[in-house]
């Protein structure tokens, strides 16, 4: 029977705390659990495949609720948290037995966890920073948007400004987790489409949230300066952007303070340019199919460290035209390409190191678990043996040098304070580190030596073997005895507690000694906590230092991965320059390539490639399945890697830097944003034709295919010869409109076609360049290798027979 229960006061207290947060699943703490209710708990239990049960369940009015042991919890946040919700942790502020007032004891939500908001080693990527980003109008009628950013792991806080047309650009490069917004900004029409429909979180703040005079006070008290030009030369918009992102981190993270650098304005100067379409198209973060392994940064990582996993991410996100931050990067490459055993010897060394960077940024916030001082220990004292694997160190590596022996004397400390064993109730500190620690040490052994031999003595004066003295955190100290023996127990003994299996007692003098270990135990346990304070100032004193580091370990760690990477597949080092010419001997497409090597399928044929000044375009053309897109795609990786600073798959490589690339494949469907084929395949067209310079580099994969024949061939047509007499850009260009062969009187056009062969009706694919036209399309002997069914083909094979020349621009009907 289903009976009425009245809100017990523990729900009333969860009631008021939930209100508090209506868009987070709150982790309720109830003794050793995080409990959820309501639509909470369903919800967390079909994410976390964990039971839904319910309180109350007999009444009419049962809650639903599910559960996750409190000690385990990390594993399931993180599952949360990945899938986009936010969690409130409501913890249990009192101790139950210290409680001195009526009703449930106190509680309150500690910490909000967000995707933008995470520090903790089991829910971060190692490999990516973590940004939590503010976006703000510049002001109402503008079309400039300010993003300020910040990695609260790290600490690294940011500032840029674009206008809405490079936006999307902008979010695509830094990938930010999460992305904080005003709510009448994200109900204007001017959002880019992208923002709608990102990926990852977005959070829609009150406009308030932004206002200046609180983003001012909210920035000075943060970073405890008088004003905010104490931090540096701001605009409004930069302020409001800084102010809300700060007030947000305040908000989620509550009464556990944090420190943030202060912003500083990221230089955007000699940027390489890639728009988010172009990133996608050259599978660079993720293929077609999404995250996968096979994408160029996956290829391309070698390195061994989190921080130069993140650095390498950094730079493919931002590859740079400066020729003299390109040629420092080339420069390192080469040489820990030519030293082998440099390369080997840094690299087993460096794998030692762990997430400097994220862990003391967590110890200096004081969140860090004690045992992550043991590896920061770890890796300061791999340090000093980089030293002889760098005796000539490359220019952009020699800032590392003296770091590597700066630490020696903190180093010395963590070594001297810290052993190795440490539990859950401290022992994290060499008890001869501290003399008071070893004095309150020897009390703990001389009462536990009083103990064991108590012990010994009750055995003997009860007769019981079986007796023991044991701890728990409950009740304390104790005298177990089982059930059997209870009856020969003397009446000195006071009965504590009586168990199914048996009964626990204690003595005045048992009581005595616990009392004397426990409150060793206890200020054994409240100094380590002071000794760990004070470890945290000393590091907060070399936290900056640190991380510059952590910055050039870094640089160490790209590099010497590049060269890896140079050595293995053998790449070639490109040389770069201020023209616009584009040689290319023997180019490889990267990933493509190593596939092939994984799978130990055929060798990877190379194909030069060279656009001069005169030359810029040339017009590729071939059946389908011959190697058009695998060619462009490869010679636009190639120029993106070597804007990365890295070696190339080539023979060799000679080009003037590339402001921008630019990609534009045809039949690309985009439906999701309501646009026809042809629609999206123009706006791309057009952007290209209105943004690209001289420095540009562009690959156009059959464009005009999204509409009937006649009108695409006219568009391709006018486009090749805009391109070549306007822009000037180097572009590739693959078509299946073989008319475009009589685009043949433009001088600046070159056409390549691919080697073909026909065997026993079959045909052969060298993908090998060579120039001309190709003669036929060879659709018909695709058709058949992909199994369509023999009657069709040759009645495709007919029918092509009888069309005549100018078949393309049949429209009603075609020949019986
Ligand atoms: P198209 O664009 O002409 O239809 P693709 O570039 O898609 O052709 O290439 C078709 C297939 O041929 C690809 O799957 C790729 O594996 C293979 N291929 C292309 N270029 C080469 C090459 N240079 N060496 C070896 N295999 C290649």
């Amino acid at each position: 029977m289903s009976v009425f229960v009245k809100e017990t006061p523990i729900m009333a207290q969860y009631g008021k705390i939930k209100a508090q947060y209506p868009d987070c699943l709150v982790f309720f703490r109830l003794g050793d659990f995080y409990e959820l209710f309501d639509d909470d708990a369903k919800i967390a239990s079909q994410v976390l495949q964990i039971v839904l049960t319910a309180r109350h369940k007999n009444s009419s009015t049962p809650i639903p609720m599910c559960g996750v042991p409190a000690h385990a919890s990390d594993a399931y946040i993180a599952k949360l948290v990945k899938n986009g919700y936010k969690v409130a942790i409501c913890e249990q502020l009192e101790d139950e037995d210290f409680k001195d007032t009526k009703g449930p004891i106190h509680r309150d939500v500690v910490r909000v966890i967000t995707p933008g908001t995470l520090t903790e080693d089991t829910l971060l990527e190692a490999k990516e920073n973590n940004f939590l980003l503010s976006l703000v109008r510049l002001d109402a009628k503008s079309t400039m948007y300010v993003l300020a950013y910040v990695d609260i792991s790290t600490g690294d806080f940011f500032l840029e400004s674009h206008p809405v047309s490079e936006l999307e650009e902008a979010l695509y490069a830094l990938n930010p987790k999460e992305v904080l917004i005003s709510e009448p900004l994200w109900k204007s029409d001017s959002i880019p489409f992208l923002l709608k429909s990102w990926k990852h979180a977005v959070t829609i703040l009150p406009e308030s949230r932004f206002e200046v005079e609180g983003c001012e006070y909210r920035l000075s008290t943060f970073f405890q300066v008088e004003s905010t030009q104490g931090l540096g030369s701001f605009s409004k918009a930069e302020i409001c952007a800084s102010g809300a992102l700060v007030d947000y981190v305040i908000l989620t993270q509550k009464r556990q303070a944090l420190k943030l650098n202060h912003p500083k304005h990221h230089r955007q100067d000699d940027l390489m340019r890639l728009d988010a379409f172009t990133r996608k198209n050259l599978e660079i973060f993720e293929t077609f199919s999404g995250p996968n392994r096979y994408t160029l940064a996956c290829m391309m990582d070698r390195t061994v460290t989190a921080f130069g996993a993140r650095l390498l991410n950094y730079r493919l996100q931002h590859p740079t035209q400066n020729l003299e931050i390109l040629n420092k990067r080339l420069d390192s490459v080469a040489y820990f390409l030519k030293y082998d055993e440099n390369r080997k010897g840094i690299q087993s060394l460096l794998k030692n190191i762990p997430d400097l960077e994220r862990i003391s940024t967590r110890l200096v916030n004081r969140r860090g678990h004690p045992k992550e001082w043991l590896s920061l220990r770890q890796g300061l004292g791999v340090l000093p043996h980089l030293r002889c694997f760098l005796e000539e160190c490359p220019e952009e590596i020699l800032p590392l040098i003296p770091h590597l022996t700066h630490y020696t004397d903190f180093h010395g400390a963590l070594c001297s304070a810290f052993q190795e064993e440490g539990g859950n109730e401290g022992g994290w500190i060499h008890p001869q580190y501290n003399r008071e620690l070893e004095a309150l040490h020897h009390v703990h052994q001389g009462a536990t030596q009083i103990l064991e031999a108590l012990q010994r003595r009750y055995i003997e004066v009860t007769g019981i073997n079986s007796l023991k003295i044991k701890y728990n955190k409950i009740i304390g100290h104790y005298i177990e005895v089982p059930v059997h023996a209870t009856s020969k127990m003397p009446f000195e003994f006071t009965l504590k507690q009586t168990l199914t299996t048996g009964a626990r007692y204690t003595t005045g003098e048992l009581h005595e000694i616990a009392e004397q270990l426990e409150t060793a135990a206890q200020k054994a346990q409240i100094l380590e906590e002071e000794i760990l304070n004070q470890f945290s100032k000393d590091l907060s004193e070399i936290h900056e230092t640190l991380k510059q580091a952590c910055e050039f370990l870094g640089i160490l760690d790209v590099s010497v991965g590049l060269a890896e990477l140079a050595f293995q597949h053998h790449y070639t080092r490109p040389y770069l320059d201020s023209s616009t010419e584009f040689q290319i001997e023997g180019g490889r497409h990267p990933v493509i390539e190593w596939v092939f090597f994984n799978q130990n399928q055929k060798k990877f044929i190379a194909n030069s490639c060279e656009l001069t000044k005169e030359q810029p375009l040339w017009m590729m053309t071939g059946p389908n399945m011959a190697g058009k897109s695998t060619f462009l795609r490869q010679n636009a990786l190639i120029a993106f890697m070597a804007h990365v600073g890295s070696f190339v798959p080539a023979k060799s490589v000679r080009m003037g830097c590339i402001d921008r690339i630019f990609t534009r494949v045809g039949a690309n469907d985009d439906l999701a944003r309501g646009h026809s084929t042809f629609m999206v395949e123009m706006l791309e067209t057009a952007c290209i034709l209105n943004q690209a310079t001289q420095k540009s580099f562009v690959i156009l994969d059959e464009v005009g295919r999204g509409t009937s024949t006649r009108d695409g061939l006219a568009l391709a047509w006018a486009c090749v010869e805009y391109m070549v007499k306007h822009l000037k850009c180097r572009t590739l260009f693959s078509t299946h409109y073989h008319e475009l062969s009589e685009l043949n009187y433009l001088p600046e056009l070159r056409f390549f076609t691919f080697k073909i062969t026909q065997w026993n009706e079959q045909i052969v694919f060298f993908h090998e360049i060579t120039e001309g036209v190709s003669d036929q399309s060879y659709g018909i002997h695709v058709a058949r290798i992909a199994g369509i069914p023999e009657p069709i083909i040759s009645r495709a094979q007919n029918l092509l027979n009888q069309f005549p020349e100018q078949a393309l621009f049949i429209k009603n009907g075609l020949p019986e």
